[in-house]
């Protein structure tokens, strides 16, 4: 192998060429929330407001001025411009989130110990995501166990100098996004696999979007670095473009060439590892009862649900009562990820745990209560709020009141079921949609919340008669089945303008479109003449206006409508001819009527939609 691995941290051999780099000292750091406005961000960065629009139009983006952008586009125009984006999170979320991660009511600093650092692998699709956490397992779990993994849990714990080190071994940002999108803040470290030879890919960009806003340090793993075509400090310099400055160049971000293919560089990347997590002081309180987050379940034919779940915080033990997001059970029989029988498991210890009633979902929370009619409660809690929503939601259906709106066209209701991929979103997009609200139709927000796209989210479309909007969200695959089923529309934004643009569409659609007559012309039918068995034409001469062939028309007998149709023909002579004006004689027929009398008055007319 030609190429020489050093350990990231050390000191670079050869400073690239400063032209090439952007200077981290030199690049302006900006900190964006999850949404803001065109002008809001024009204002962070201090430039005008047409500076930014311009930059989201080469983007193709068209947002105006009061437009609001969510953090991707806002970080994209940002990054555009010189800037280096961090994710800000208002300091209440930070503390949520440390809370979540270390839930410590009863904790106090002597029964905290160090636990495992969980790991996530990220980045674009066949850079080697898969490939690096085999060749991780490989070298670092021994024989015996390597011998007993014959399915994966969905994570794995490898020793690494005597220090244990859980990954979870579900790659893709995806799964990251779903459990984050729950609140659940699992990973301590995302490593970054962009593969050498291909660079910085629109996933890999993605990917850095979504560990920056959930605020968890990064680490990138150089892979493919045996190929011929590794090119290492392309790599970086757009990594650097991405504001992810390498700490060779001068930034805070630790890179290591790796082949997952001949397994150079692995142990490198995890003695790295080990140093950026250490960092971060991670404990855990193995006394206390168990908190987690569910990373995959299913069911299985023989053994029922089966859910591995990561323990964050406590020690599960087995015959200990859990809540499962929606479900609940006994712990029956726990397993480690080399699917040995265990009885017990600690922070950051991944375990698959038989005994539930029903399967949940990844991303549910679960939780040890001290007996079955805890468990209970605290399910019955859980239901007491879906049951209300639905009732709010099929009440709302029923109002007589609201019906009778309807009807006479008064108001209309859209009902949305928003469902969208964090937390911090939620109530721009709401106010966005509720504000396309008109005097016809009431945009209303009938449920709303983070994480994918459920059966109930389903059920209370279908109830509402209403739509479910995702942002940055899909539909779980039981949810999409009863929505094709139902035939509940769903449909999927990732940026907010276009959800607008859609639902102002949509909004135009359903409305009743309101028309109003403008009129041409008026004609007294001066003789009736017979053109075949049946139909019968009107020798008229125009009194004012116009008479036009493509129009509408009123007979009008005595000050009464005597029929509203239409223009059939419109003739001079024996030509047919398009408009007849004032003062002129023509010969009119109208669609399915015959019966006309002299001085009958015609009005043609035309209609327009007035909105
Ligand atoms: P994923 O989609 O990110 O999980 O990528 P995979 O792990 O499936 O890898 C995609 C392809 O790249 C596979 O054909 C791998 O064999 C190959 N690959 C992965 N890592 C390396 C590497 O370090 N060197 C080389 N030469 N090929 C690799």
């Amino acid at each position: 192998m030609a190429k020489t691995f050093r350990p990231a941290r050390a000191k670079p051999e050869s400073p690239p060429p400063a032209a090439a780099v952007p200077k981290p000292a030199a690049r302006n750091r900006v900190k964006l929330p999850p949404t803001l406005s065109v002008k809001e961000l024009a204002e962070l960065l201090e430039l005008t407001s047409i500076e930014v629009i311009k930059q989201l139009m080469r983007n193709g983006i068209m947002a105006g001025i009061n437009q609001v952008i969510d953090f991707n586009t806002a970080g994209l125009i940002a990054t555009d411009l010189g800037f280096k984006v961090e994710a800000l999170v208002a300091s209440s979320k930070v503390e949520q989130a440390k809370k979540k991660k270390q839930p410590s009511p009863e904790e106090d600093s002597e029964t905290l110990v160090p636990r495992p650092p969980v790991v996530t692998i990220m980045g674009h699709v066949d850079h080697g995501k898969t490939s690096l956490l085999d060749a991780i397992r490989k070298t670092h779990v021994t024989e015996t166990e390597a011998g007993n993994i014959t399915q994966h849990i969905g994570a794995y714990q490898v020793m690494v100098n005597d220090k244990k080190v859980t990954f979870l071994d579900t790659p893709g940002h995806e799964a990251f996004t779903a459990m984050r999108a729950r609140g659940a803040r699992v990973t301590d470290l995302a490593i970054l696999v962009v593969a050498a030879d291909d660079g910085v890919m629109p996933q890999t960009i993605e990917a850095i979007n979504h560990v920056k806003a959930a605020e968890v340090p990064i680490m990138v793993a150089l892979n493919k670095t045996d190929m011929p075509t590794a090119n290492a400090d392309r790599v970086k310099q757009q990594l650097g473009e991405q504001g992810l400055v390498i700490e060779e160049w001068g930034g805070d971000v630790v890179c290591v060439p790796v082949s997952a293919k001949t397994g150079e560089g692995v142990s490198d990347l995890l003695d790295n590892l080990l140093v950026v997590t250490e960092m971060e002081d991670l404990k855990g309180n193995p006394l206390r009862p168990a908190v987690g987050t569910v990373i995959e379940a299913r069911l299985d034919k023989t053994r029922g649900p089966i859910a591995t779940a990561l323990i964050q915080n406590g020690t599960l033990k087995a015959g200990d009562t859990v809540v499962v997001g929606e479900t609940w059970g006994r712990v029956k029989a726990m397993f480690n990820d080399a699917r040995e029988r265990v009885q017990s498991a600690g922070p950051a210890d991944p375990v698959e745990i038989l005994g539930l009633a029903t399967v949940p979902r990844a991303g549910d929370t679960l939780t040890a209560v001290a007996n079955e009619r805890q468990a209970k409660e605290r399910l019955e809690e859980h239901r007491t709020v879906q049951d209300q929503l639905l009732a709010d939601a099929r009440r709302a259906m029923n109002l007589e009141e609201l019906y009778s709106q309807i009807k006479e066209g008064i108001t209309k209701d859209l009902n949305i079921v928003l469902k969208t991929d964090v937390q911090g979103t939620i109530d721009p997009l709401k106010n966005s949609l509720e504000n396309l609200s008109t005097e016809q139709v009431n945009v209303r927000i009938i449920h709303y919340g983070s994480g994918s796209i459920t059966e109930s989210d389903v059920m209370l479309a279908l109830a509402s008669k209403g739509v479910i909007i995702g942002f940055n969200v899909r539909p779980e695959p039981g949810a999409r089945t009863m929505a094709d089923r139902e035939r509940v529309d769903i449909r999927h934004y990732d940026v907010i303008y276009r959800m607008v643009e859609a639902v102002a569409k949509a909004l135009k659609g359903m409305l009743e479109p309101v028309y109003r007559d403008v009129l041409e012309g008026h004609a007294r039918v001066k003789a009736v003449f017979s053109t075949g068995k049946k139909t019968r034409v009107a020798g008229v001469m125009v009194t004012d206006g116009r008479a036009v062939r493509n129009a509408l028309a009123r007979v009008n007998r005595g000050g009464e409508v005597v029929v509203e149709s239409s223009v059939t023909s419109l003739k001079r002579f024996k030509d047919d001819v398009s408009e007849v004006s004032t003062g002129v004689e023509a010969g009119v027929g109208i669609e399915g009527y015959n019966d006309f009398e002299p001085d009958d008055i015609i009005e043609f007319y035309r209609r327009e939609r007035s909105d």
